[in-house]
């Protein structure tokens, strides 16, 4: 089933108010082309100035917290992402489940209570280089899938609405320059929807697969041709409109 292609630019622990012109730029750009679904999304700190300066895009955050609300300083709920305007939020990134210890139960508890407040979600998942190397790249990522995915009525919903999407992320390619073989791509993204209609039924089709690590201008024509693909998530490139409006325009 052909998707709407989803471009998603997150700018991780970058950006400052001056960096607003930057999205809107994209912003405007992301008018011309409502064919795709573009967003960003910034560090907190920046989530609702984004929201008040532009219009067409989307605007999410890049974590959550389980809980909706309480003691656990310095964290932010996915409610109060909703209260500072954003429509979605990425779970499970690589560089979380590295640096804050999230295993798949996280990620998945992440990803219900950015469901029940109403957000879209994008759930990260992907393989080392030694998980790679070592030939358990699908088994791996199959069980992120099958381990990070929310469950229940409400996830249910959000997937047959098209609120749910995964992002293939090798972490070997991301922000390294090396990017995944198309044919790799191509087998992983049809290996996570198998797990995807094994999940949610026929439903799962709905959910979006995109790719992420090292998209840039150069290989984005490339990787959003290739079957399975609906879209990217996209780092480094995704700073300035320079360098992030080819990829939209590639989509
Ligand atoms: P990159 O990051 O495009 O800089 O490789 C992608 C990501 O981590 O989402």
């Amino acid at each position: 089933m052909p998707h709407r292609p989803y471009i998603v630019g997150n700018w991780k622990m970058n950006g400052s108010r001056a960096m607003l012109a930057e999205a809107r730029a994209i912003d405007r750009a992301a008018g011309r082309y409502p064919d795709v679904q573009v967003a960003l999304a910034p560090p907190f700190t920046l989530i609702g100035a984004l929201r008040e300066a532009v219009s067409a895009m989307g605007v999410g955050g890049q974590d959550c917290h389980v809980a909706a609300k309480g003691a656990h300083t310095g964290d932010v709920s996915a409610p109060m992402l909703v209260d500072t305007g954003a429509d979605f939020v990425i779970v499970g990134h690589s560089e979380r489940r590295k640096d804050h210890g999230e295993g798949d139960a996280v990620v998945k508890a992440k990803a219900e209570a950015a469901l029940a407040a109403g957000l879209g979600i994008i759930v990260c998942v992907g393989e080392t280089l030694d998980e790679r190397d070592a030939g358990k790249a699908e088994a791996v990522v199959s069980g992120q899938v099958d381990g990070s995915m929310p469950e229940g009525e409400a996830a249910n919903e959000a997937v047959a609405a098209g609120k749910v999407a995964v992002a293939y992320e090798p972490v070997w390619a991301i922000g390294t320059g090396r990017v995944a073989e198309v044919p790799d791509v191509i087998a992983m993204h049809a290996a996570i929807r198998a797990r995807l209609l094994a999940l949610y039924g026929d439903a799962g089709a709905k959910v979006r697969i995109l790719y992420g690590g090292s998209v840039n201008a150069g290989n984005a024509a490339e990787l959003l041709a290739a079957p399975g693909v609906s879209g990217a998530l996209v780092g480094g490139a995704s700073l300035t409109a320079e360098a992030f409006l080819p990829i939209v325009a590639a989509a």
